[in-house]
């Protein structure tokens, strides 16, 4: 079977190195083996989206040599099969009314996975009004082998416990919303930062409940800035907009990301790399970028 693999950008601002890093691997993963790659943007939580951000983020991909398959699938267009999947986990999920902070609609990066809820509600809320639904987990192991990390098991009591897969039926979780597209969609494979690691055993469960096979998956380590921290804001230089604004050139940013990556020297396009690629050659090594590194893209 030809591999499905996905591009799923948050357009919550503009891509920096790290994104791109990842979407390497997930288009030359897929590409390598003659599958097909899906763009679809993770826009759920409407606070994180910012205006004119998906415009820009599908002109940086073409600008770097990234290609896709079909339409770009917009989540924010898919309320209806949202609550029709949420109908297919009645009996699965129930109502909760302890409050706000995991009802997270982005993913849960590095430091905010949602911690394990004592069990609350799951007797009951009487006629209290729900702030969120969760999927009802049974004590065990939720197993599985990451492309990259190899085997990795998760004891769903102690580290998983009754998680939000929704805010209200049309409002769901970015664990239920994954899951659920990345199947809908007939993702085989799912390729993403190595900070989401945790989030895979949820989503085997939602697609347990479900009834549905989960894609596989593998976790790119990520990119730090020169402090040691995931790249955010305040990482002025690693965004692809700078680097691109001072004229860096495509094939020296591609080719630096696939270096790092284990894939061999000089400026590269992502098809050129194809025959390159193999997940065995990859590099399990965070990246930092510090200010040396970072002068070699530009
Ligand atoms: N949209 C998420 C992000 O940009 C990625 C989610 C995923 O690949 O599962 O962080």
């Amino acid at each position: 079977m030809m591999p499905v693999g996905r591009l799923a950008p948050s357009p919550s601002g503009r891509l920096h190195l790290g994104n791109v890093r990842t979407f390497l691997w997930a288009w030359l993963s897929a590409r390598a083996a003659g599958g097909r790659v899906l763009l679809r943007v993770e826009d759920l939580d409407a606070s994180r989206t910012k205006p004119g951000a998906v415009e820009r983020i599908v002109d940086d991909l073409r600008w770097l040599g990234f290609d896709w398959d079909g339409d770009i699938v917009v989540q924010s267009a898919r309320r209806d099969f949202y609550r029709a999947t949420f109908a297919r986990l009645a009996g699965k999920i129930y109502p909760c009314r302890c409050g706000k902070s995991e009802l997270a609609q982005s993913a849960p990066h590095e430091g905010d996975v949602e911690p394990c809820y004592p069990g609350t509600c799951r007797a009951g809320i009487g006629a209290s009004t729900p702030v969120a639904w969760r999927l009802r987990v049974e004590p065990g192991e939720v197993s599985f082998v990451d492309r990259l990390y190899g085997p990795r098991a998760c004891d769903v009591a102690k580290d998983v416990g009754d998680f939000v897969v929704a805010r209200s039926p049309d409002q769901p979780s970015y664990q239920l919303a994954v899951a659920a597209d990345d199947v809908d969609q007939g993702v085989t494979e799912v390729v993403r930062g190595d900070d989401l690691l945790p989030s895979a055993a949820r989503q085997i469960l939602v697609c347990r409940a479900l009834g549905v096979e989960p894609p596989s998956y593998g976790h790119v380590p990520l990119v730090l800035g020169a402090d040691g921290t995931r790249l955010a804001k305040r990482h002025g230089g690693t965004w692809l907009a700078g680097l691109r604004d001072a004229g860096a050139k495509p094939e020296r940013i591609i080719g630096l990301l696939a270096e790092s990556s284990g894939l061999g020297e000089g400026d590269a396009t992502p098809a050129c790399l194809l025959p390159r690629w193999s997940w065995a050659k990859l590099s399990r090594e965070r990246l930092t970028l510090t200010p040396d590194r970072l002068r070699a893209f530009q």
